[in-house]
C-alpha cells in the first residue's frame, strides 16, 4: 500500500487540541492508527487504555486478512467454509446485507481482485484484462451464507472464494471497542478514532455536541465540513486519496468496481456515513462511494438500511436531510441539504 495510508480521514479538532484537556492513547493495528481519546477527569485512564488495546488484539485475530492465522483467513483458506466465532458471522452477515441492499456495489469477495492490484503495485504494471478476469470469476456476495450448526456459526461460500471484510471490520471492531468504553469503562465520555471511522461516547460536561471535521480529500490540510455528533454515534468516511495503489507513477484507489475490478468511480471524492452501527457505517461507506450520489441518495431513500450520509464532490457536498442543522460546510465548498 502506498505511502500516506496511515493518514485519519478524520481532523478532530476538539479531540486533538490540549486546550480541551483528553487523555489519548495512539496505537497502530488492523492497518491503521487507533487513538483512543477520554475525558480528562477519567478514572484509571491507563487501565482503560490497556483494555482497549488488549480488545482491538481480540478483534484483529478474527478479522486481519493479512495475518493467516485469523479466523478470517482460516476460513479464506478453507474448501467451502467452516465454523467461525459469532464475532465474524454476525459481520459476515451484515456484509451480506449491505451488498444486497447496494445491488452488490458492496461486495466483500474481492480479496483476489485486491491481490492482484497488490501484486500489480509491486511488479510496476497494471493488471492485464486475463488476470482481471480470474480474479473476478470468484466473486459473488451471493454464494456466501451464514448458518447455525448444533449452535456454531458456520460461513459457508464456494470452493476457493475468500473474502476481504477490509470495507467493514473497522467499523465492527470500533463498535466493540465503543460500547466496551460506553457501557464498562467508567469513562464519562470520548471519542473514538478507527482510520476512517470516528464514534463518540457519552455527554461532555458543558452539554455541547462532538465535533468532528472532515477532511478536504483535495487538500489533505483543509477541512471540508464540521459535523455535530452526539453520543453513540458513529461516522465512516470512505474515500481513494489517502489509500491506494501506485503503479508508474499513477493512482489507483483501492475501493473497486466489483463489476470491472477496476477502482470505482461514482463521481465522488469522498463519503461520510452517520449511524448507530459502526460496522453498518464502514460498510456503507464503501458501498456508497462506489454508488455515488443519485444511487446513493435511492438507496437512503429506500429506507432499507438506517443512515445519514454526506457525499463530498470536488467544491461541493450534499448532505441527508437527517444532517441538516448538524453540518456545517467549510468556506469555499458549495453546500446543499438534499430533500428527503
Ligand atoms: P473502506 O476504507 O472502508 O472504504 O474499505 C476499503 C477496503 O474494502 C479496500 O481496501 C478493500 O479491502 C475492500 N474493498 C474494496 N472494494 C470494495 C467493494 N466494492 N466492496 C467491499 N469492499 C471493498
Ligand atoms: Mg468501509
Amino acid at each position: 500500500m502506498a505511502a500516506g495510508a496511515l493518514l485519519l480521514a478524520l481532523l478532530l479538532p476538539s479531540a486533538c487540541g490540549r486546550r480541551t484537556g483528553y487523555l489519548t492513547d495512539s496505537f497502530l493495528s488492523m492497518d491503521t492508527v487507533i487513538t483512543v481519546s477520554l475525558g480528562k477527569d477519567t478514572p484509571d485512564a491507563e487501565k482503560i487504555f490497556a483494555e482497549c488495546r488488549r480488545r482491538t488484539e481480540e478483534c484483529r485475530v478474527i478479522f486481519d486478512a493479512h495475518d493467516p492465522a485469523s479466523a478470517l483467513s482460516r476460513l479464506n483458506a478453507s474448501a467451502g467454509g467452516m465454523t467461525v466465532p459469532d464475532e465474524l458471522a454476525d459481520v459476515v452477515s451484515l456484509a451480506a446485507r449491505v451488498s444486497e441492499a447496494s445491488g452488490g456495489a458492496f461486495d466483500f469477495t474481492l480479496l483476489p481482485v485486491s491481490t492482484l492490484w497488490r501484486n500489480a503495485e509491486a511488479r510496476g504494471s497494471l493488471p492485464t484484462g486475463e488476470e482481471l478476469a480470474a480474479a473476478l470469476a470468484l466473486r459473488g456476495a451471493g454464494s456466501v451464507s451464514v448458518v447455525r450448526e448444533d449452535g456454531a456459526a458456520v460461513v459457508r461460500k464456494a470452493p476457493g472464494q475468500t473474502l476481504d471484510l477490509g470495507g467493514i471490520g473497522k467499523g465492527a471492531a470500533e463498535m466493540t471497542l465503543l460500547s466496551y468504553l460506553s457501557a464498562e469503562s467508567g469513562a464519562p465520555y470520548g471519542v473514538l478514532s478507527f482510520g476512517g471511522n470516528v464514534a463518540v461516547f457519552g455527554e461532555k460536561p458543558d452539554g455541547t455536541p462532538f465535533v468532528i471535521a472532515l477532511r478536504d480529500p483535495s487538500d489533505p490540510s483543509g477541512t471540508a465540513a464540521e459535523l455535530e455528533l452526539s453520543g453513540g454515534e458513529f461516522v465512516s468516511v470512505s474515500g481513494d486519496y489517502e489509500r491506494y495503489y501506485e503503479i508508474d507513477g499513477e493512482k489507483y484507489g483501492h475501493i473497486l468496481d466489483p463489476e470491472t475490478g477496476f477502482p470505482a468511480d461514482g463521481g465522488l471524492l469522498s463519503v461520510a456515513v452517520v449511524t448507530h452501527d459502526g460496522a453498518l457505517g464502514d460498510a456503507l461507506a464503501t458501498a456508497l462511494f462506489v454508488l455515488g450520489e443519485e444511487k446513493g441518495m435511492a438507496l437512503y431513500r429506500s429506507e432499507k438500511l438506517a443512515f445519514e450520509a454526506v457525499f463530498v464532490r470536488d467544491g461541493g457536498l450534499t448532505a441527508t436531510p437527517g444532517l441538516a442543522g448538524k453540518i456545517r460546510a467549510a468556506e469555499g465548498f458549495v453546500f446543499d441539504v438534499s430533500a428527503p
